[in-house]
């Protein structure tokens, strides 16, 4: 088979308001660069991306590499950037043509400046010049919000089942198997549907609870043939239409597809009551961390200033309740401050001074405070955890730097990078194991490498621009029968 492949992965956070730009496609940061035609299977060969499982799987075929991008999450797509990458796909498949099927690596959480589905309007575009008949299967993110043009433009879509995100090359790989499938048994019937209420992100990990029995359940569902079934769990702090969770259920039978929808169905409504995963405040989560047992760490998820679902990573209300509690042992990371970086740099390893620390977004203030330069690095982090683990992260020139008169170590980037391997302290000389508190901004990815040396996990709600408590989010967009948190 000659297949037509590309990458276009973007998390859209419709409540920050500065637009993503192509910069931010072409730079390096949690992934790779923007990387064109051959070079897209170089350099991600054998990491945990769904191009790369989907190339593993498909070595006997004519692949066709096109580009690949990511952005690290964050406000909406310029329409510039969204043209100037859509385009260079769409001519580079009708030049491509004819193919026998194509491959798209994608989040399907997109929101550009004019469309709120910018996958669906991708996938829209690339049908219009294969035509009917040349399957297009797309991978995406578990967070994805899926729109009827989405599932309609193509003949299926793969989604990972883990969050932290373990399976992301195998769910490229479940894309490759489909397209055979199809080639050998003609295009599947589609069932779509959408689930009744949002799940908060801190509340979609699936190392335990109601998303974990969600996700366990689908394998009974796989093959033969085109038979598959997905869930997306959805993106909530974009505010569109389509926002929240989707099962998409494909056969060669529509009976039967649409008894397995209706199975999902109900166990995705069953499971909204044990959704409900409360958060604490900074004040009650640093007062338990510092009571709990000397010996493994307490992890502080700071789950609203994840710079991994479009935040600033640069809040100061965890810190400022670490410093106002005395706290014991601990790490921060990683802090999105340019110009704290630089300043550290330009001060020099073993010196102090006086810093200014984050807070740069509205509603927040820096904390000032005397620092020590702890350990200075360029930024080129290699990833060691499962997640990313052959990975490097793009952290750019960072620091870490111990609050004098404190025993708080942060890690300070001029990236915005989210926390979640424990290589991101390890790089900077510090050991997270030999801390009692570490302090993540994350959601939930952080749980893969770091629950394993923790006693415990909190999550913790300070002031962030991804809002984790929906009831106190003001959506003007969705469907009208969506419910955003649990009713009574
Ligand atoms: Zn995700």
């Amino acid at each position: 088979m000659r297949i037509a492949i590309a990458g276009f992965q973007h998390e859209t956070n419709t409540f920050v308001s500065t637009p993503t730009s192509l910069t931010d496609f072409e730079q390096a940061d949690s992934w790779p660069p923007l990387l064109v035609g051959e070079d897209v299977l170089e350099t991600t060969r054998g990491m945990n991306l769904p191009i790369a499982g989907f190339a593993a799987a498909a070595t006997k075929h004519d692949l066709r590499p096109i580009l690949w991008c990511a952005a690290e999450p964050g406000g909406k797509v310029m329409t510039s950037a969204f043209e100037n990458i859509a385009g260079r796909i769409t001519h580079a498949i009708k030049e491509l043509t004819p193919l026998d099927a194509v491959f798209l690596d994608l989040h399907g959480a997109m929101v550009t400046e004019n469309s709120d589905d910018g996958e669906g309007e991708l996938l829209s575009r690339i049908r219009q010049i294969v035509g009917p008949n040349v399957p297009l299967v797309a991978s995406l993110d578990m967070h994805a919000n899926i729109s009827k043009k989405m599932v309609d433009s193509s003949d299926a879509l793969t989604i990972y089942r883990t969050y932290p995100h373990l399976d992301m090359a195998e769910t490229g790989a479940r894309a490759f198997r489909m397209i055979e499938a199809i080639r050998r048994d003609g295009r599947p019937e589609k069932v779509w549907r959408q689930g009744e209420y949002l799940i908060p992100l801190h509340a979609q990990q699936t190392g335990a609870g109601p998303a974990r029995a969600l996700y366990e359940g689908l394998d009974e569902f796989d093959g033969p043939g085109t038979q598959l079934a997905e869930i997306a769990l959805g993106f909530t702090a974009a505010d569109i239409h389509d926002t929240g969770p989707s099962l998409v259920v494909y056969g060669p039978d529509r009976t039967k597809a649409e008894a397995i929808c209706d199975t999902l169905s109900d166990r995705l409504s069953s499971a909204e009551p044990e959704f409900d995963c409360p958060l604490l405040s900074p004040v009650e989560a640093v007062r338990r961390a510092k009571q709990a047992p000397d010996g493994y760490p307490i992890v502080i998820a700071d789950v609203q200033d994840n710079p991994g679902a479009g935040a600033s990573s640069d809040t100061t209300g965890l810190l400022r309740e670490l410093i106002e509690q005395n706290a014991p042992p601990t790490l921060l990371g990683l802090l999105h401050d340019p110009s704290l970086a630089n300043a550290a740099h330009q001060a020099g390893h073993g010196a102090t001074f006086d810093a200014t620390i984050g807070g740069h977004g509205p509603g927040d203030e820096p904390v000032q405070a005397k620092v020590l330069v702890h350990h200075l690095s360029g930024g080129q982090c290699a990833y060691t955890g499962e997640m990313y683990g052959g990975g490097v992260a793009t952290l750019g020139p960072s620091a870490a730097l111990r609050l004098i008169g404190s025993q708080i170590h942060i890690v300070v980037t001029s990236g915005r990078n989210q926390c979640l391997d424990l290589a991101q302290f390890r790089h900077f000389g510090l050991e997270p194991k030999q801390n009692k508190i570490l302090c993540v901004k994350s959601t939930a990815h952080f749980r893969a490498d770091f629950e394993p040396i923790a006693q415990d996990v909190l999550l913790c709600a300070a002031p962030g621009q991804f809002p984790c408590s929906l009831k106190d989010v003001n959506y003007r967009n969705l469907r009208p029968d969506v419910r955003t948190h649990l009713e009574g």
